[in-house]
């Protein structure tokens, strides 16, 4: 009998070690595995003798539906993302294009650290308090909508995570993200940035918000900004959850 069994795996943010046991063995188990490029290259190196297909970054569409049709051939299929596939990932597409299928297919959701709090582990104790989740990508999402995120987040004291804070064509959004938030917490409020976490060329700086201009930011940074009580201390952030020591 066909399997027709379709795995959408969050790989972590970077090597080996991040990746859970259950991402490993569905990987280790699949008849083949299909992401972007990049992440193919860092799955190869633990499973040099599986059958892949990379497709470049913007396809996702089309690495999608082949994912499905070679499942659909009744392979057991492993379509990768970074970090968490439900978060910025593969996972929503992957899922609405099994529901458009006529013939069933068997698909599963393997979690994986995300982004955030990698970066959170590298920083300190950012994330001990409720925290919002942006990205600031306006190629799917209006401008518009991104930013009053941006601005009730801020006005509701939550710790904000902005992923895809740059890119060579979105050079002034964190500026504009950085000036909203600047109208409710203190120009000194702390900001974590971590540039590849969890891999070889990973690097990180602590901030305060009226420097957010001066740092290095790029598509593969994430910015943590603290709340209106996360402070720095021996380099780190912490965002107090409210124990009396
Ligand atoms: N699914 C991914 C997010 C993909 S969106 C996850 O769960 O982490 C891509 C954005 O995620 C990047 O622009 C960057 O902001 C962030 N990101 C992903 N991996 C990262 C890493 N290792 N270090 C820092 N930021 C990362």
């Amino acid at each position: 009998m066909k399997k027709n069994k379709l795995f959408a795996v969050g790989i972590g943010p970077g090597g080996e070690e991040h990746m859970t046991q259950k991402a490993l063995k569905v990987l280790e188990e699949a008849d083949i595995i299909i992401g972007y490029t990049a992440y193919i290259e860092l799955v190869k190196k633990i499973f040099p003798e599986k059958e892949y297909i990379a497709t470049a970054m913007k396809k996702e569409i089309e690495r999608c539906k082949i994912a499905v049709e070679q499942s659909l051939e009744g392979k057991t299929v492993a379509m990768v993302s970074s970090g968490d596939s439900g978060i910025y990932g593969m996972a929503g597409i992957l899922l609405q294009l099994v529901n458009a299928q006529k013939e069933a297919i068997d698909f599963e959701v393997i979690p994986g650290v995300t982004a955030a709090n990698a970066a959170a582990a590298i920083l300190g104790a950012p994330l001990m308090h409720d925290f919002s989740v942006i990205s600031l990508s306006d190629l799917m999402t209006p401008l518009d909508l991104i930013m009053k995120r941006v601005e009730c987040s801020a006005e509701g004291d939550f710790v904000i995570c902005l992923y895809n804070p740059k890119s060579k064509k979105r050079t002034d959004y964190i500026t504009k993200a950085a000036e909203i938030v600047g109208k409710y917490r203190s120009e000194n409020t702390p900001v974590g940035i971590v540039r590849n976490a969890g891999r070889e060329d990973e690097s990180s700086e602590i901030v305060s918000l009226k420097d957010i201009d001066k740092a290095n930011i790029d598509m593969f940074t994430i910015v943590i900004i603290g709340n209106s009580q996360s402070y720095i201390e021996n380099g780190k952030i912490i965002t107090p959850r409210g124990y009396k020591l």
